[in-house]
């Protein structure tokens, strides 16, 4: 099956009926981005700048990071980059930052907001990934933006560094498009704002799958409780499809559901063209899109939608088997 995957990773990812599906790594250290080539995929979707965070010992200085992104953009060539800022928090927090226990850290002092309280961090990440771009395009995006005023102060960061770097000399990236991860339930409900002012989002659905069903992701207990192919999950993001679309938006989904074949499937049938996911999953999830009609599935999918049941799981299996997917 590897094999298979394997000789196939140059075969685009388009269905049956010519929809190209583009198909993306999510990754976080250097010896993730050899997976870019192996995998076929188009880049690097979510890349999560937290993780060379957490194995140090202390706080990397502007420096530092910029040789490490600077390298990441090397190794990955031609292929695009989503940066993401710094996701600490919740249970992802150095040692050199921890400030306090906290009673609920997935809701707690986190991602952006320790960015936007503590402006220099966010800073000097920006400076750096500014920095390493140098004439290239840079694409960054801000992890948990629960308001369309957090992002709007995060992009003035953004743009400060930026101007900064131009009064320096430093040679600017050539394109800048800055986006948002859509993963706080509220961020649903400022859509038409929001779009107008971010240049992509991505939906990280291990996170609002939490927040939408109130249920802590990495609970043993709740394993299995609430199913990401769950009616109102997927209306949800429907929504967040129609409205990405109405505005022109380029949209995105990060999250684990991307990289599982029926769920991604459900999320091609919903609309995403764009799927970002352990380099392990793109060969299973590129050989589904080459099996799939994206017109029938999409008319499928709307059918069922509306459904009572707890889980659309077994009729898209019931769809798969008899499609031949
Ligand atoms: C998500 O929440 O879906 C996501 C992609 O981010 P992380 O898993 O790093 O929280
Ligand atoms: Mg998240």
């Amino acid at each position: 099956q590897r094999a298979a995957y394997m000789r196939d990773r140059s075969k685009p990812s388009v269905t049956l009926d010519g929809v190209d599906i583009d198909l993306f790594i999510n990754a976080g250290l250097l010896i993730d981005v050899p997976h870019l080539e192996e995998s076929g995929a188009v880049g690097i979707g979510l890349y999560r700048t937290e993780v060379p965070f957490m194995v140090r010992s202390g706080f990397p200085n502007v420096d530092e990071q910029q040789k490490l992104y600077q390298n990441i953009l090397d190794q990955a060539g031609d292929k695009q980059v989503v940066f993401r800022t710094l996701d600490i928090g919740g249970d992802k927090i150095p040692s050199y930052v921890r400030e306090s226990e906290e009673e609920n850290p997935a809701l707690g002092w986190r991602a952006l907001r320790i960015g936007l309280d503590r402006p220099y961090m966010l800073r000097q990440q920006l400076r750096a990934l500014i920095g390493a771009a140098s004439g290239r395009p840079l694409h960054v995006m801000f992890p948990m933006v629960a308001e369309v005023s957090e992002f709007d102060a995060a992009r003035a960061v953004m743009d400060l560094e930026l101007k900064r770097a131009a009064e320096k000399g430093v040679d600017l990236p050539s394109q800048i498009s800055v986006g948002t991860m859509l993963e706080v339930p509220a961020l649903l409900f400022q859509l038409p704002t929001l779009l107008s002012r971010v240049d992509f989002v991505s939906v990280g659905s291990n996170d609002l799958q939490q927040f939408l069903f109130a249920s802590d992701r990495g609970n043993p207990k709740l394993d299995g409780r609430y199913d990401p192919l769950a009616p109102g999950m997927l209306r949800m993001l429907k929504t967040v499809v129609d409205a990405c679309a109405e505005a022109d938006v380029p949209l995105a989904l990060c999250g684990e559901m991307a990289g599982s074949p029926l769920e991604a499937l459900a999320l091609i049938g919903l609309g995403f063209r764009r799927l970002s996911m352990n380099a392990s999953s793109v060969g299973p999830v590129r050989a589904m899109v080459r099996s799939v009609q994206c017109e029938n599935l999409t008319g499928f999918i709307e059918s069922i939608m509306n459904s009572h049941h707890h889980s659309l799981r077994s009729y898209l299996a019931s769809y798969a088997k008899d499609h031949k997917v």
